[in-house]
């Protein structure tokens, strides 16, 4: 099938209402778990061609992600999908009203590359969760990961329910002609532009789960033994190829040796003296986004690090010192095991500085200053975060992820996934027993008294 003919498949499907039985959501979660759980090698083995990650880091970040999204979603659907009760107002009187979760139709999913496994199907549980069908199409560059998931949707959805559409930029073009009923795009910001004016032709409402720059703060009150050991795990999983990832670190300037010598050590901890042959440090996806991080470093101050090997595409976790605002790697999304560290000294003034950028997709602070926290919390506007720790804030379906401003908007996980995917119907049942005149014509002046008396 072409994809106007999957497309079309899929609203016909749609509009036979057979999704909005909540058994057949439940079946095919539990049909996509064990399908997942059929060909866990196989995925382990697609992540290590793609983005050469061990074993475990991909169990880890990808299968466990996914696994227990479903397995909170189906233990919670029942509820989720149950219409909401809400308050009538006494000028209403005599009404009900409730709030009906209705799926919006037909959904693209828009993947990226970087953590290909798990945000092709995060977004998916939550979709079909709420009552859609979905196309999902991943990125060109996780061929391997791509295989696998078609695989993994055939076999648990007929096309006319799921399907994978792959291809480049061009089949998102031609996708984005369709007619969706919602949009959900993971991916960079300059792209979460296209896809929105895209979505705009037919105003489909969407989704964008965008980057950016996540700065991390580490103040001279933190325990800096955690901060370092957390900031490296943070920043080098996945070869700093992580959407929230801390991008760059502030770090004050009372610590700031401490900070340093503890990092190089977790580095070395984490990866071996020789990291280039650790099985433990992933790859760059492709040459040309390992070119784009080797020249991110070019005219730095390196003073751990800096090493690449081209055959492998592997960087060695690297530390950079104070670089300047105007270069490359505080511009760009960094996307690599680099980490820029910033010395400062009073911290106002580093939340006028970071407030004068775009509202990041994550910030991070390490600090045992309540006072530092709480004007952190209430003056940076930001995606979400951590107290003295990284990442770990998106590994919760008890809180919404996503960001605000130009790291994106929505947001999905757990409860909030089935939001996003539902159109929220607000129904008002009046009853016929009485009819109060007030609303309808004459509108003579006595009823403006009346209508003060009830605003009291
Ligand atoms: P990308 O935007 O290049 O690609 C994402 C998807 O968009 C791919 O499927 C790709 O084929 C498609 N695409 C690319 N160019 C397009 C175009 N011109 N027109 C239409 N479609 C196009 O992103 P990426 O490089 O795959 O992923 C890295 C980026 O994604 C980073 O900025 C990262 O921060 C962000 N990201 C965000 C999240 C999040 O949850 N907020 C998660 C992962 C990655």
């Amino acid at each position: 099938m072409n994809i106007s003919e999957t497309v079309k498949s899929q609203h016909k499907f749609f509009f036979s209402d057979k999704t909005k039985c909540i058994n057949l959501r439940k079946d095919k979660l539990i049909k996509l778990k064990n399908t997942i759980q059929k060909y866990e090698t196989e995925i382990l083995n697609a992540l290590k061609l793609d983005l050469g990650k061990s074993f475990a880091e991909s169990y880890m970040c990808e299968i466990v992600m996914i696994v227990s999204e479903i397995n909170y979603t189906i233990k919670n659907i029942d509820k989720w999908a149950k219409s909401v009760r809400a308050h009538t107002p006494i000028s209403q009187f005599l009404a009900k009203s409730k709030i009906i979760y209705e799926p919006y139709g037909v959904v693209l999913i828009i993947s990226p590359w970087n953590y290909p496994f798990m945000l092709s199907l995060d977004p998916i549980i939550g979709a079909i969760a709420a009552g859609n069908t979905f196309v999902l199409k991943p990125s060109e560059y996780s061929v391997n990961t791509t295989k696998v998931l078609q695989k993994i949707i055939a076999e648990t959805f007929e096309t006319e329910y799921g399907a994978v559409i792959c291809g480049d930029k061009d089949t998102t073009t031609e996708l984005l002609k369709q007619k969706f009923d919602y949009i959900f795009f993971t991916g960079n910001t300059s792209v979460g532009k296209i896809v929105m004016k895209a979505a705009a032709e037919n105003l489909t409402p969407l989704t964008l789960e965008l980057g950016g720059k996540s700065p991390c703060i580490v103040d001279k009150t933190a325990n800096v033994k955690l901060a370092a050991k957390r900031l490296a795990w943070g920043k080098f999983l996945n070869a700093g190829q992580t959407c929230v990832a801390p991008d760059y670190v502030y770090v004050h300037t009372d610590i700031y040796d401490e900070f340093v010598k503890l990092t190089k050590k977790y580095i070395v901890k984490f990866y071996g003296e020789n990291p280039l042959n650790s099985n433990d440090l992933p790859k760059i996806i492709t040459k040309k986004h390992f070119y784009r991080a080797v020249t991110l470093m070019e005219n730095t101050d390196i003073i751990y690090g800096g090493k690449y090997d081209e055959d492998t595409q592997k960087l060695e976790p690297t530390i950079i010192l104070n670089p300047d605002t105007n270069s490359g790697i505080m511009q760009n999304e960094i996307f690599a095991p680099i980490m820029p560290i910033i010395k400062y000294t009073d911290s106002d003034t580093l939340i006028k500085e970071i407030k004068r950028r775009e509202p990041p997709l994550a910030l991070y602070l390490f600090t045992a200053n309540k006072k530092l926290k709480d004007k952190v919390l209430s003056q940076i506007s930001f995606g979400g975060g951590c107290i003295n720790d990284t990442i770990v804030h998106l590994a919760t379906p008890y809180m919404p992820f996503g960001g605000v401003g130009s790291s994106g908007m929505g947001g999905y996980h757990g409860k909030y996934s089935f939001e996003t995917f539902s159109h929220k119907k607000s129904i008002l049942e009046r009853s016929n027993i009485i009819d109060i005149n007030l609303r309808y014509a004459p509108f003579y002046d006595k009823k403006i008294n009346i209508l003060k008396k009830i605003m009291k």
